[in-house]
């Protein structure tokens, strides 16, 4: 497992280095899949439930399950967030990033660090003995209290041989409630947090998702492991912020 989400943090250091006004959706999927097929892995997301690409790329409003397209090319001061996942000697690895576009306003990098803290506070209660309802709660806490909603549609999940298996791990819920956290566990915590309304709207294309105000949306994912001794993050943002540090 840790392999696995090793490579996903470095495919993501490498769409780190490409990330800029001009490059499309689409050339940011093939770095991807060239650069997973020559660590020895394969794309977890091509052809999952018939998905056409290796990563989701998804842009400002869309939340998650952006399809990448050689049409969308991203502009400055645009979000973009890259999930990517990979299958390495039957285990599959899972992890998300939303990236800055050149400058992005002020508010909107708000929303990303927000984001991503809640991520980290969410990881804090995964603890052995504890439920699933802890990590759900700490996440809505915090996002909620910075002026933000939490999307209910989608969830984080179990993960291991398969991409999506039990418990499901939302990021809205009550302390104390849901399944219990077990050593040996590994789940895929990530919020999606909305700057407007928590609404979403699933595109004709049959995967995206964007808010229904088209106002922005932000999301970080992390692969955990629970330990006797805490939350292990068997992925990894080292890679890609030690190329966003030297950009
Ligand atoms: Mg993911
Ligand atoms: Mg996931």
């Amino acid at each position: 497992m840790y392999h696995a989400n090793q490579l996903v943090g470095m495919t993501l250091g490498e769409l780190a280095k490409h990330i800029s006004p001009g490059v499309t959706t689409l050339a940011l999927d093939k770095i991807a899949e060239e650069f997973i097929r020559d660590h020895g892995a394969t794309p977890a997301f091509l052809g999952y439930g018939g998905f056409p690409n290796s990563i989701c790329v998804s842009v400002n409003e869309q939340v998650v399950h952006g399809i990448p397209s050689s049409k969308r090319i991203l502009e400055d001061g645009d979000i973009v967030s890259i999930d990517c996942g990979t299958v390495l000697n039957g285990f599959v690895g899972d992890s998300a990033y939303t990236f800055e576009v050149g400058e992005v306003s002020v508010e909107v990098r708000r929303l990303l660090k927000t984001t991503k803290e809640s991520l980290y506070i969410g990881i804090q209660a995964a603890v052995e003995g504890h439920r699933i309802g802890d990590i759900s709660s700490a996440v809505q806490v915090y996002n909620e209290a910075n002026g933000y909603s939490v999307v209910r549609e989608l969830v984080g999940h179990g993960i291991g041989r398969q991409m999506h298996e039990e418990p499901e791990v939302p990021n809205y819920g009550r302390r104390g409630c849901g399944s219990l956290l077990r050593k040996g566990m590994c789940i895929c915590i990530e919020p999606m947090i909305n700057m407007g309304s928590k609404n979403v709207v699933f595109e004709k294309d049959g995967w995206t998702v964007r808010t229904r105000d088209r106002k922005p949306s932000a999301h970080f994912e992390h692969c955990i492991a629970i330990y006797p001794e805490g939350p292990r993050i068997l992925s990894s943002f080292d890679f890609l912020e030690k190329v966003l540090n030297n950009k």
